[in-house]
């Protein structure tokens, strides 16, 4: 192998810079040269090629989102537009390709792997931590840092004011997110779409709260369990004496600079993805389990539901007493 691609697609995460920077340094050192590709798969389609040297990737370990851009482009779900890609990548000489991406990525760069047999590998990086076979995807730590100091600052009001506050999170389909943040916030409530919530239920436990002394709350929602403004409404109704406000965090939880736990695991992820491909090993997703770098099939990633901590659920109960 001579020559590879690497392009960053699906939500940017802090720390996809981190990583392409370790792949290119990665496969410089081991006499590849490396091909950037621009805006994701779309990229791939519009031969939006660049070729990456060392400088190229100077100075982005501490920069959140991609400089390789990304969007999203469900063309790409299309066999004849991977095929244009493909070919389009072997035009260009290139011989593997490190896909950085979630869960919908995973997908693209199974069915382009699956297609055409061409060498793929994923680096997980998503805000999310949705995807089996890691224990965490590169971004989720330092965005659920964000959310939590965000909501250590409306803990401030609520408490001041003796208020409830439901701050919204992100987390459209999975609560792996919400349930990380509410632990670390020390939130009363977490609410995910995994596990749908009878709000009467909600209210009642505010009643009890009230009642062992709790005059302020916080209720951490996935943007996927329901909308925080009906939530509102609705428990303000049923609580009227108690003032209930909702705040949504919204994009600001998706950029900034990665955190170290970011940096490490993109720098670590970047290494490990390119050995697989100059060790003929794909189409795989590296992950992290129990620290240790790990391989995981595509198929076995992209066919496997990766639930929450719902464990951390109970202790989210537990310490709000
Ligand atoms: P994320 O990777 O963050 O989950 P998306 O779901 O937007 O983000 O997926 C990223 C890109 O992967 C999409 O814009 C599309 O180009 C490609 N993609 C997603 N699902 C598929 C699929 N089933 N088949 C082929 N390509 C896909």
């Amino acid at each position: 192998m001579k020559k590879i691609g690497i392009l960053t697609t699906g939500g940017d995460a802090p720390g996809m810079n981190a990583a392409i920077r370790a792949v290119v340094r990665t496969a410089l050192g081991s006499g590849l040269s490396v091909t950037g590709i621009e805006r994701g798969f779309s990229g791939l389609h519009d031969k939006a090629f660049m070729e990456l040297d060392s400088r190229s990737v100077s100075g982005i370990i501490n920069k959140g989102g991609t400089f390789l851009k990304t969007i999203r482009f469900p063309e790409f779900k299309e066999k004849d537009i991977r095929r244009k890609s493909y070919e389009n990548l072997k035009e260009a000489g290139i011989e593997g390709l490190v896909v950085i991406g979630g869960d919908g990525s995973a997908r693209g760069a199974c069915a382009l792997s699956g297609d055409f047999g061409f060498p793929t590998v994923l680096i997980p990086a998503s805000i999310d931590n949705d995807l089996y076979g890691t224990d965490f995807t590169v971004g989720f730590d330092t965005a659920v840092n964000t959310a939590v100091s965000a909501i250590d600052k409306i803990r401030d009001t609520a408490t001041s004011h003796e208020r409830t506050f439901i701050v919204e999170v992100m987390g459209r389909e999975k609560g792996n997110f919400a349930v990380e943040a509410a632990v670390a916030c020390g939130a009363e409530i977490v609410m995910i779409p995994e596990v749908p919530a009878d709000w009467h239920k909600v209210a009642e436990a505010l009643r009890e709260q009230a009642a062992i002394g709790k005059t302020s709350s916080i209720i951490i929602m996935a943007e996927g369990a329901g909308r925080a403004d009906e939530l509102t409404r609705f428990l303000q109704e049923k609580l009227p004496k108690r003032q209930i406000r909702y705040s949504v965090l919204g994009y600001i939880q998706r950029g900034g600079n990665p955190t170290y736990m970011t940096r490490v695991l993109a720098t670590r992820f970047g290494v490990a993805a390119v050995k697989l491909l100059v060790s003929h090993e794909y189409p795989f997703m590296v992950g992290i389990s129990g620290n240790k770098i790990v391989r995981v099939p595509l198929k076995k990633v992209v066919t496997t539901t990766r639930l929450p901590y719902l464990q951390h659920i109970d202790l989210i109960k537990s310490m709000a007493i």
